[in-house]
């Protein structure tokens, strides 16, 4: 028996990353996982690799600041896996960039993919979740929201998303649905690897810098991150709701 054994999962970005481990986390334990990703392609790779484990899953292409395609996306996955269970929203974009040199578009771009996309997701899952009277929402946050340099658009985006997971708790708590956020801090994805190559560093340079502000001194792995997506989605952390868990092995 698995924790999730007939739940279903929606989790964005998951191509790639944090989203495609928690999603193999989550399908591992026994839950039916929709794997999105603005990429048909890649989230397809994911989903294959879960069935060819045993699991069930479905691909579908989202960009999480389309209302049309994230409303899709979770009625595909009802219509497939006949209901939806819990929904991680984890989708993310960096456009780091001094203050004084942000553009405009950096600033709609990481706003919209994080607030407007987390916004989204929460709505459309709150649905299904409001009629099963059972939910579990997950917002993925970030170490930055306590500050980051050059991060004024992310850390903004990811310090709101605890916002709204409080405040979401306070709405849906009385339908069962609880709903609380991850802050990662310095995990090891193609994220953090484009970080490098744009600071001018080799992705083991940049490693090395961070590791220093890391009490546990290592990099945290995307699955690191789904081990905690799993615990918050369970019946363990039932009553836990419009919290913030950090995830950086201490840092701060
Ligand atoms: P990755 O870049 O590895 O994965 C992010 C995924 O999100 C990619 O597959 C990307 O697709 C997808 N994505 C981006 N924009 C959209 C969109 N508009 N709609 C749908 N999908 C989209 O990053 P991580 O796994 O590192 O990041 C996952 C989450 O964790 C993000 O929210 C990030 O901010 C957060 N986080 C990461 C940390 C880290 O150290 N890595 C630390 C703290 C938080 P595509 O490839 O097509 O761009």
């Amino acid at each position: 028996m698995g924790r999730f054994d007939g739940r279903v999962a929606l989790i964005t970005g998951a191509a790639r990353g944090i989203g495609a481990a928690s999603a193999r986390q989550l399908a591992g334990e026994g839950a039916a996982v929709v794997i999105t990703d603005m990429d048909a392609g890649p989230a397809e790779e994911v989903a294959q690799d879960v069935r060819s484990s045993g699991g069930k899953a479905l691909a579908v292409a989202c960009d999480v600041s389309s209302r049309e395609q994230v409303f899709a996306a979770v009625d595909r996955g009802v219509a497939e896996f006949g209901r939806l269970d819990i929904m991680v929203s984890n989708a993310g974009i960096t456009r780091d960039n001094m203050l004084y040199k942000m553009t405009d578009d950096d600033w709609d771009a990481v706003i919209n993919t994080h607030l407007r996309g987390s916004f989204l997701a929460a709505q459309a899952a709150q649905k299904p979740m409001v009629g099963q009277r059972y939910g579990k929402i997950i917002l993925m946050s970030s170490l930055s929201a306590l500050g980051m340099r050059g991060q004024t658009n992310y850390s903004t985006a990811k310090a709101g998303l605890q916002g709204m997971a409080r405040t979401l708790a306070i709405e849906l708590g009385q339908f069962n649905i609880n709903v609380n956020a991850i802050a990662p801090g310095y995990i090891e994805t193609r994220m953090t690897r484009d970080t490098a190559a744009r600071m001018g560093l080799t992705w083991e340079q940049l490693a090395e810098q961070w590791v220093k502000l890391v009490p546990l001194r290592r990099i945290g792995t995307p699955e690191d991150i789904a081990k905690v997506v799993a615990f918050l989605a369970s019946d363990e952390a039932g009553f836990i709701t419009g919290e913030t868990i950090y995830v950086s092995g201490g840092a701060k």
